[in-house]
């Protein structure tokens, strides 16, 4: 069938709507048809060339739609007419990534990144000259239908709308999850969020729900620091005003906090985060930045003042697991999760969307296919 999706033709050249082939699902495969796509700076990080996937493809990572169709010998997991919150790394459930519990580093999903295909590796996604066309991340949902694989896709309940289930399947698994996951003992002890995007927001609620104390959060935006601080944040700092190190010292009386997220991914933010710790203080990058991003980690810092460094990719969260969790406490009313929807536009509007985005845009642009 032909549908329309935002082609990616070269990097540095601006996305346009395009008519594309979409081939039938094959086995462990569905056809999604996409009712609400976000619009996350990962993708842009394609866009400008920072981050390089194979050309050309079709954007979006953060998508959730109604299942249309079924590849052959389903195995009755998910049926026609569910909606589905789609996932950029898939589970396949036998790679040592997956049985240890850790999807997030399943094989399949560098398969995906490697050959711009599904997790078999191969392409669903033709133009209609019969040219190469390449899925991004297994997903490639703006598009007004995909089809992925059936180990992308977690069920979405009812009462959760399609562009929140859109976020929680990337920014807000990876913010809430890296809390959930990989920060210990919270409650009532310091924690700084670097970044208030979608994923440091997310971050924001994760931390108040465990109960993080104070809850600090720097940005250099007024209205995203705002907003934090309606979603919890105790203290908030405008690191381009203010000295970020300096303000986390006077609150913490002298001491650092004892966890940091950094939802940014760039050198200058990654290394003053290192400087907010607490002598055996850990910070957690979640902050995807260019290919070629490295920062100074001061020896003494690691070492004398036993510092930790880790990493985190989707939060280091179980998506399939912890999805459901998130939904769960959203339907409760404790992940406030429509604080973080923005403008909702047309497939045609990506560019504006993009243009939102990086002109600091409070809320997740929504793209409705
Ligand atoms: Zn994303
Ligand atoms: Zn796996």
């Amino acid at each position: 069938m032909t549908v329309r999706a935002v082609v990616l033709r070269e990097a540095g050249v601006r996305p346009a709507v395009e008519e594309v082939v979409l081939a039938a699902p094959k086995r462990g495969e569905l056809v999604v048809r996409i009712e609400a796509a976000g619009v996350c700076h990962s993708d842009y990080h394609y866009v400008t060339g920072e981050l390089v996937a194979p050309l050309p493809l079709v954007l979006g990572h953060e998508g959730c739609g109604i299942v249309e169709q079924l590849g052959p010998e389903p195995d009755g997991r998910i049926a026609v007419g569910d909606r589905v919150a789609l996932l950029w790394r898939p589970r396949c459930g036998r790679c040592a990534a997956c049985l240890a519990g850790n999807p997030a580093l399943c094989e399949r999903g560098r398969v995906q990144a490697s050959t711009g295909g599904l997790p078999d590796g191969t392409s669903r996604l033709s133009l209609p000259d019969g040219g190469e066309l390449h899925h991004l991340m297994g997903v490639s949902c703006f598009a007004e239908r995909v089809v992925v694989s059936e180990n992308a896709v977690v069920p979405v309940p009812d009462g959760v709308p399609p562009e929140v289930a859109a976020i929680s399947a990337c920014a807000v698994v990876t913010g809430v999850g890296a809390v959930l996951n990989v920060v210990e003992r919270a409650a009532g002890r310091g924690i700084l969020i670097v970044g208030a995007g979608g994923v440091g927001l997310s971050s924001v609620m994760g931390a108040r729900l465990v109960g993080a104390n104070p809850l600090i959060v720097a940005d250099v935006d007024d209205a995203k620091l705002e907003l934090a601080r309606e979603l919890g944040a105790t203290h908030i700092v405008n690191s381009s005003r203010d000295d970020l190190v300096g303000e986390v010292l006077r609150i913490t009386g002298g001491e650092g906090v004892p966890w940091a997220i950094e939802a940014v991914g760039r050198q200058q933010t990654l290394e003053t985060t290192l400087e907010c710790l607490a002598a055996g203080g850990t910070m957690v990058a979640l902050g995807l930045g260019s290919v070629d991003t490295r920062f100074t980690v001061p020896l003494n810092q690691l070492v004398q003042r036993q510092k930790r460094v880790v990493g985190a990719l989707y939060g280091s969260s179980n998506p399939p697991l912890d999805l459901p969790r998130i939904f769960g406490l959203y339907l409760d009313g404790r992940l406030p999760l429509d604080r973080l929807i923005g403008d909702r536009m047309p497939l045609a509007d990506v560019n504006l969307a993009y243009d939102a985005l990086l002109s600091g845009a409070v809320g997740r642009g929504i793209l409705v296919p």
